[in-house]
């Protein structure tokens, strides 16, 4: 048996691990050649092997079922490619860009967007190709905000993550820094002093957005590697993915969103799960979705609600799909308990 400390990274050591039987090995094996497996110590620790449903190893633990693919399905669910002057760089609106420094992750989600563009070994932009993404920001006085994004940046040294910060920071028109991180949840060793100091500069914002889908992530040592950041002065959101068999209930759902501001994390983005590759049966429908916002609504403080959002297909953005409570022709507004009442037609 492997000691706990190590991360799981095949069929093979999931089985050894006793997280799933030993039956499965061929099957489990067959996805991990398709896709990316790592599960980190601490996500292998919440895990309860003897539950078949257990909503951590839903989003871990390789599923034969990602080998089944739809026509609707996409390798570029999200469109990045379409979007991507030079390597590394999506610019998708006006005022911000992704910058996509590190094509790797602390763990594979199952269910990931990118799944046809990370994993282990394929590294980060080349010294060349991050110089061109930066003279790209720089051409572009427009762009007001970077999005450090990959892959997860926090999975590179403090030290490199200083060097993109320090030369983002020294463009003027760059105002505002935002890191895409699953990492101070499933690698909370990770966040160290230094880590936090790397992503400071002098005179700009930067903000963290923690990506968590289930409230049994937030453990003590989760919670507190996102203290250290909101400490430092990083305001903190937090976007999720709405799964199937994860969080797609309403307590669980309303858990996650409490949990999250008791850690001063403000819920920012419900996504409705992309059409990447063998991910159906993570998948809900837009209509489930609406009726779990409808449900949280009322019944959990505002601080509480995401915007439940959809990257449509293609490239063209996130557009917020949330349920409508104003009739189309104004006239009529519903309350959260579903009651109707006029709405006078002049200001
Ligand atoms: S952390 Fe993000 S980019 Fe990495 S596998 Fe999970 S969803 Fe994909």
């Amino acid at each position: 048996m492997k000691p706990p400390s190590t991360i799981m990274r095949s069929a093979e050591e999931l089985c050894d691990r006793a997280l799933v039987p030993r039956e499965r090995l061929d099957a489990l094996a067959a996805v991990a050649a398709r896709y990316a497996v790592a599960i980190t110590p601490a996500m292998a620790d919440l895990i309860d092997a003897g539950d078949p449903q257990d909503p951590i190893a839903r989003q871990f633990v390789p599923d034969a079922r990602e080998l089944e693919q739809y026509p609707q399905e996409r390798a570029d669910p999200i469109g990045d490619d379409a979007f991507s002057p030079v390597e590394g760089i999506v610019h998708r609106y006006p005022d911000r860009v992704l910058l996509k420094i590190v094509n790797a992750c602390a763990v594979y989600c199952r269910f990931c967007f990118r799944r046809e563009m990370v994993g282990p070994g394929r590294g980060g932009l080349s010294p060349a190709a991050l110089a061109a993404a930066l003279d790209y920001i720089r051409g572009c006085p427009q762009i007001w905000e970077v999005i450090l994004s990959g892959g997860d940046p926090l999975v590179l040294s403090a030290r490199r993550i200083k060097d993109i910060v320090s030369r983002l920071a020294a463009i003027a028109h760059v105002k505002v820094m935002r890191v895409h991180t699953r990492v101070p949840v499933v690698a909370p060793e990770r966040i160290t002093a230094a880590l936090v100091r790397a992503l400071r500069a002098e005179a700009k914002a930067t903000f963290v957005v923690l990506h968590v889908n289930h409230p049994r992530e937030l453990t003590g040592k989760a919670r507190a590697a996102c203290a250290r950041f909101v400490d430092a002065g990083m305001p903190m959101l937090a976007q999720s993915v709405l799964l199937r068999g994860v969080n797609d209930d309403a307590e669980t759902l309303g858990a996650l969103m409490r949990t999250l501001v008791e850690c001063r994390i403000k819920p920012y983005y419900l996504h409705h799960a992309d059409l990447a590759p063998g991910t159906a049966h993570l998948r809900t429908t837009i209509a489930e979705g609406q009726e779990l916002m409808r449900a949280i609504r009322g019944r959990y403080s505002g601080l509480c609600q995401p915007t439940y959002v959809l990257d449509i297909p293609g490239g063209h953005g996130k557009s917020p799909i949330g349920p409508n409570y104003l009739s189309q022709d104004g006239a009529v507004v519903e309350d959260f308990h579903g009651r109707r009442h006029p709405y006078p037609p002049r200001r």
